[in-house]
């Protein structure tokens, strides 16, 4: 509408862990007990048969997207350029190959990246077990006795005068009876617990360096499934372990002192499980070294709202490790790679073969001559969509630059989409991907986010049935940037009370325009010039807003002007001049209600598509050229300059409206006389004069100390 060509080409994600799990919902499976293959054409089936509802429904919704323009992730095209993005990265050195204890997920049973975790609060038993060294008892607290086979080392502060004594001791583990160094550590927390701790392989991230700086051997006791190795609990999960072993420990009087804790432990976000650290080789990005330089593209991009940019910082501040882009998983972009079984070389395909499956072709090393072994793994579905620039621009020959000028998202994905969208945007094309980006919030229920657990999730698609897309959109802008929204349907209400508002004074309207010619008539009233230049501060106003991406502040501002100033009081004003004015008073009128609605229906068009192009076609479509109201100009401010006496010839009717409900009258009971304070008389008489008296029902009105009314004689 502002006279733009906007690329908007609409794609769809669908490879990697939340795919897998919707297809294993759909089809009641799981994928771990199907062949990879099969798994994988599954996966294609379900896409083909659910894609095109779920497209139709962003087209109920009137997402304005060009649909012709369309990609998805795990597509040919995006395939090849995921593919592509690492070889670039990989040949740049800014991809590696590491073994060494990553965070894992034991329910999904991959490696995962820190942005994938969530915090939950979990209530605990905090143990404190009896170890013994030198014929002492030596007391450790912990909350996972399971691990106490995994323990390769006590860790105590050397301040601590509590444990002067164990200098260069070992300690025995209870049940077990195998001996660990006591080592002495600056990083052990005296005021936790008693002050001396297990180091096990792994417990969490501080076990994971731990162990790797004093170059200790890890003993690791679980299975990628969660299930533990070896030993009396062999076969047996965490937490069931954990029950087993808490039991035996208080049997042989091993447990000292056992007390209720709520910590925080990190879950997987896709799964709800609690993670685990185990070895496993897997390919990460490198990102931990430039942390100052993501904050400064973060600077140059423009947030909204901009305390987003806040999180971000945050997020970056926060980052522990590189970028983990390798799953154990099935159905995903396969990573281009296959290893040298004798000498380690790492071979890549040439770029001309991409997209590739690696496991499909059999490869010689080109160092020595032996085999090769296909990378099995696939990357995650964050290593593919944070290319959605460049696989956009793909779609029309690379005629579109990065940056673009927007990205919309939700704040939930600030640290997974948008950042690494700007790790890769670097890494690629030495560029910020886009200007701007908007961050939207969630609907809500009572504050809470909606989930099918919870049993609080509305379907989008009834409330459309129910009141139409325009009424939930209507609904929708009403959210304020970035904050999240409960949903209410009393409150979509009001969105279905503006669309029938809208058709209703539509129509009377253009029953009242039927001799109109569509010309500005050569003479305007003063009132109407005033009411025009009203209209021009909503159209300067709301077209800021937008500007800004406020959306909430500009479908205020063109409801408030649509109900209170135009129904409530224009129509009401004009009405009789309509009936039985002079002509030229009749055109003035004629020429103002077409501009303004017009215009309404303009300002309000991004956000109720529908209704306005309904009305736009069965009103304006015989004078106005464009065929759409979408595609027809955004309305610009005219000529007339607002001198503030409409807000005040509103302001008295709604005083003698009100004196008049009050007094229990009708609204078109007559009054003798009303008193107007004398600034404001003068503001009426110059421009209102035959409408204030006809609207308010006053025979005279006239300038006196302030407002006050004088009914007609009762006899
Ligand atoms: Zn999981
Ligand atoms: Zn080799």
């Amino acid at each position: 509408m502002q006279g733009y060509n906007v690329f908007y080409p609409f794609g769809t994600d669908d490879n990697g862990l939340p795919t897998e799990r919707l297809v294993e919902k759909l089809n009641n499976v799981k994928s771990r007990d199907m062949p990879r293959a099969k798994f994988i054409e599954l996966c294609q089936w379900t896409l083909r048969k659910v894609t095109p509802d779920f497209i139709q429904q962003w087209k109920n919704l009137g997402i304005s997207a060009d649909y012709e323009m369309f990609y998805s992730t795990i597509d040919k095209n995006s395939r090849k350029i995921s593919q592509k993005s690492f070889i670039d990265l990989y040949k740049k050195g800014l991809i590696y190959k590491k073994d060494f204890p990553t965070i894992w997920c034991v329910e999904c049973q991959t490696a995962i990246a820190q942005a994938e975790l969530e915090d939950r609060e979990e209530h605990s038993r905090f143990l404190t077990i009896k170890f013994t060294a030198d014929g002492k008892d030596l007391l450790i607290s912990t909350t996972r006795p399971e691990l106490i086979p995994a323990c390769v080392a006590i860790f105590v502060n050397p301040k601590d005068e509590r444990y002067k004594w164990t200098k260069g001791k070992n300690a025995k583990s209870p049940l077990y009876g195998f001996e660990v160094p006591i080592i002495w550590d600056e990083s052990a927390d005296m005021k936790k617990g008693t002050g001396a701790m297990m180091v096990c392989s792994y417990g969490d991230k501080y076990d994971v360096e731990a162990i790797a700086r004093h170059k200790l051997n890890p003993k690791i006791i679980f299975n990628h499934d969660g299930t533990l190795k070896s030993g009396e609990y062999k076969g047996m999960q965490i937490k069931d372990a954990r029950k087993k072993i808490i039991e035996e420990l208080k049997t042989k009087q091993l447990i000292v002192k056992e007390e209720p804790i709520t910590h925080t432990v990190n879950v997987h976000d896709k799964c709800g499980t609690e993670i685990e650290f185990l070895p496993t080789e897997q390919w990460f990005i490198k990102i931990l070294g430039k942390k100052k330089e993501w904050i400064s593209l973060g600077k140059k991009i423009k947030w909204h709202p901009d305390y987003m940019r806040k999180r971000y910082e945050n997020w970056v501040n926060g980052l522990e490790w590189d970028w983990t882009i390798s799953r154990n998983r099935y159905f995903g972009i396969p990573i281009p790679v296959w290893t040298c079984k004798s000498c380690g070389e790492v071979i890549l395909p040439d770029e001309r073969e991409l997209p590739i499956d690696p496991t499909a072709i059999k490869v010689t090393c080109p160092q020595c001559k032996g085999d090769t072994e296909a990378e099995t793994k696939v990357l995650d579905t964050w290593a593919t969509s944070p290319l959605t620039p460049q696989i956009a621009s793909s779609l029309v020959r690379n005629k579109i630059k990065i940056p673009y000028s927007l990205r919309p998202q939700a704040h939930d994905i600030i640290r997974t989409w948008a950042f690494y969208t700007i790790v890769k945007s670097l890494y690629h094309e030495k560029s910020i991907p886009w200007s701007d980006i908007m961050i939207s919030g969630f609907v809500t229920m009572n504050g809470e986010k909606m989930a099918k657990s919870k049993g609080n999730v509305i379907n989008p698609n009834e409330i459309i049935e129910k009141y139409g897309a325009d009424a939930l959109r209507f609904w929708a802008a009403g959210s304020k940037l970035g904050e999240n929204m409960d949903y209410r349907e009393e409150d979509v209400l009001v969105g279905k009370k503006f669309i029938t508002k809208l058709k209703n004074a539509s129509n009377f309207v253009f029953m009242n325009l039927k001799d109109y010619n569509g010309k500005k008539p050569k003479k305007l009233d003063n009132g109407d010039i005033e009411f025009l230049g009203k209209l021009n501060e909503v159209i300067k106003n709301s077209t800021e807003y937008l500007l800004n991406y406020e959306y909430s502040k500009a479908r205020t501002e063109i409801e408030t002007f649509f109900w209170k100033d135009f129904c409530d009081n224009y129509l009401e004003s004009v009405k009789k001049i309509v009936y039985q004015g002079n002509e030229s008073d009749k055109q003035s009128v004629k020429y103002t209600l077409y501009r303004s609605l017009l215009t309404i229906l303009k300002l309000i068009a991004p956000i109720m598509p529908f209704i306005t192009e309904e009305v736009y076609l069965q009103h304006f479509k015989g004078t106005e050229k464009e065929k759409s109201i979408h595609i027809s100009g955004w309305p610009k401010p005219e000529k007339e300059k607002y001198k503030g006496h409409w807000d005040v010839f509103k302001e008295y009717l709604s005083m003698v409206n009100k004196y008049k409900s009050d007094n229990k009258m009708s609204l078109n009971t007559s009054l003798g006389y009303v008193a107007l304070p004398a600034k404001d008389y003068d503001k009426i008489i110059s421009t209102y004069p035959e409408r204030f008296a006809s609207v308010s029902g006053a025979s005279t009105f006239g300038s006196g100390e302030q407002f006050k009314i004088e009914e007609n004689d009762k006899q």
